[in-house]
């Protein structure tokens, strides 16, 4: 992957954007898509939209969601203890035993979650799951008053952020969902922006996906796209206890995911996947029958309706301290949209 491509990612991957905290993150998009863009603006709800070709026809939104789940401050109990509300879906157990960090207005301030020992746990105790509710902070404080001196009520908290590399160009953080759908269409969007596109297409790093789509659903009221793809992290089902006869078959690095389904224009699966064999693009088909869980249901319902595609980044442990990506996955992705949107002209009929 390209230095200064990698740059971008890892400065993504360690700025801090839990649901409604997404500055830092958005500021780095900010100053990637400047060196390219027509127009970038930045809405009142958070949303970052950058735009190549603004005026042409028709409109096309990519979308990647700027939020990751974190925690919230909630209660700074008399012993220094801070008790936290859960942004977006955890599983508890992927808590326990991490290092924090608490964003505050001055700064981060590290912290700690675990919980009794091993030793001290009674045999019901240890047989139970524990609840965020159950869980509390630790950031070494004297107690409550040293505590509230420096930690809001409302302050964000994030796992330890920053990117390790694994073998076979495999990367794992916190936080790759859904940095890299960012990665991918702003990447896309900077090579779109070399060539010479009919279409009038928009980047969005949009916000507050991990608390209800909402980002999306305001983005594109007021971008009002034709055509939109949403990219988003995909659970991978190459790692054991995953069934592949209930989730289909996804490796990392076997390419980026394609999906079909009501939610996904059959039209733009259609060329989607013709790009992707006539460029030898490598990809993965799965299947959604519902309403995606993800921006591309935003996307598709949005106004008198949009166009919409639907990409999944493989992805191992989602929503865990070491969310696992393949490198090659993102550029593929970023590639097959770029090619899409220059196929795009003013004569494309996307009628299912
Ligand atoms: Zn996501």
């Amino acid at each position: 992957m390209d230095a200064s491509l990698l740059a971008f990612l890892e400065e993504m991957l360690e700025a801090p954007s839990p649901s409604g905290y997404e500055k830092p993150m958005q500021d780095v998009v900010r100053k990637f898509a400047g060196s390219f863009a027509d127009d970038i603006r930045t809405d009142w709800h958070g949303n970052v939209m950058a735009c190549v070709n603004p005026g042409g026809t028709p409109r096309i939104m990519l979308d990647g969601h700027s939020d990751q789940i974190g925690l919230l401050v909630k209660h700074i109990d008399d012993k220094g203890y801070i008790r936290v509300s859960p942004i977006g879906g955890w599983d508890p157990q992927m808590l326990i035993g991490q290092k924090l960090k608490i964003w505050t207005a001055d700064g981060p301030i590290s912290g700690i979650i675990a919980r009794k020992a091993i030793h001290l746990l009674t045999d019901d105790e240890r047989k139970k799951v524990p609840e965020i509710k159950d869980l509390w902070i630790d950031i070494g404080a004297a107690d409550g008053e040293e505590v509230r001196r420096l930690v809001r009520i409302g302050d964000p908290v994030t796992l330890e952020l920053g990117m390790t590399t694994l073998r076979n160009g495999l990367a794992c953080a916190a936080a790759m969902d859904d940095k890299v759908g960012v990665w991918v269409v702003f990447t896309a969007l900077q090579a779109i922006a070399k060539a010479n596109p009919e279409a009038s297409v928009y980047a969005v790093a949009a916000v507050q996906e991990e608390i209800g789509l909402r980002g999306t659903k305001t983005a594109a009221f007021s971008i009002d796209p034709h055509l939109g793809i949403a990219v988003d992290v995909t659970h991978a089902t190459d790692c054991p206890t995953i069934d592949e006869n209930q989730y289909g078959r996804v490796k990392v690095g076997q390419g980026p995911v394609v999906f079909r389904g009501p939610n996904i224009n059959p039209v733009m699966f259609n060329q989607l996947h013709d790009i992707a064999r006539d460029r030898e693009i490598p990809i993965q088909i799965n299947g959604i029958s519902v309403a995606a869980a993800n921006d591309g249901n935003a996307l598709q319902v949005n106004r008198a309706g949009v166009a919409t595609g639907i990409i999944g980044i493989p992805n191992r442990y989602m929503h865990s301290p070491v969310e696992v990506i393949s490198l090659k996955d993102i550029e593929n992705a970023s590639r097959l949209i770029s090619e899409f949107c220059l196929t795009v002209t003013r004569e494309s009929d996307f009628t299912p």
